[in-house]
């Protein structure tokens, strides 16, 4: 089976088991800008306890863009790096004002010059906020595409371009959301759930069949190991009982 099959066997056999959505909540494509950013190093589930109050608060860029910078650190504190990601969503909101009249622009050229914002959130906020493909690449996509064999690189944009050939457009958002997804329900960083998975008959990964196979040679292992302990055993001369 050829990476392409692999990656679009995955496609299929994800999309029959989730939906292609974002668990970051929000209304609008500078909803889904800012809560990208603010989603880096923390869950999605953080991220959502604190913008209902935030876009409250400042609903669009230009409000946003005038904040005051200390109120924005109290109100996404629970985020983490709540001074940077201040700085970053109050700077990026800055720059839709100063170059885009206060739209998310559309163009994955023009959201990589907005502050904090790379290829994977630029990727994000294309797919989910417009329906433009875009395939993100995360710390769970960046594993499960390593994990099936579809790339054997680590470095995101390198990632998004094999993967991007090998499915067709349409599927690419889809694909990437799917794959966040699955990385934290099943293809678990450090114990993937390989028994669980719908991938696991041609995961190059899954430890399902490795671990029959593993399990095979252990059992064989230790009862070579048994017999010539036995053997050795036998064959080792007893000690003379000490005489009293
Ligand atoms: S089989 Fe295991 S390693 Fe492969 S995708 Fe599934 S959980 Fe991940």
């Amino acid at each position: 089976m050829t990476a392409k099959d692999r990656a679009r066997l995955a496609a299929e056999r994800l999309k029959a088991l989730y939906p292609a959505v974002s668990e970051l909540d929000h209304v609008n494509p500078f909803q889904m800008l800012v809560a990208t950013i603010l989603s880096a190093q923390t869950t999605d589930r953080s991220v959502n306890s604190v913008t209902p109050a935030l876009f409250a608060r400042y609903p669009d860029a230009a409000a946003l863009a005038h904040a005051n910078p200390v109120e924005v650190e109290a109100m996404i504190r629970p985020t983490g790096f709540y001074h940077v990601k201040a700085k970053t969503i109050i700077g990026a909101s800055a720059a839709l004002v100063e170059r885009f009249h206060g739209e998310v622009p559309t163009r994955i050229e023009d959201l990589v010059t907005l502050p904090g914002v790379g290829r994977k959130t630029a990727n994000v906020v294309l797919g989910v906020a417009f329906g433009i493909p875009g395939f993100a690449v995360d710390t769970h996509v960046k594993r499960l595409t390593r994990r099936l064999g579809l790339t054997k690189s680590t470095d995101p944009v390198k990632i998004e371009a094999e993967v991007t050939k090998m499915l067709p457009p349409e599927e690419w958002t889809g694909f990437s959301l799917r794959l966040i997804l699955h990385g934290r329900r099943i293809c678990i960083a450090r114990t993937p759930r390989c028994p669980e998975c719908v991938l696991n008959d041609f995961c190059p990964s899954s430890t399902v069949r490795a671990k029959g196979r593993r399990r095979l040679l252990t059992a064989t292992a230790a009862s070579v190991r048994l017999a010539h302990g036995r053997a050795a055993a036998r064959k080792r001369p007893r000690p003379p009982r000490p005489h009293h």
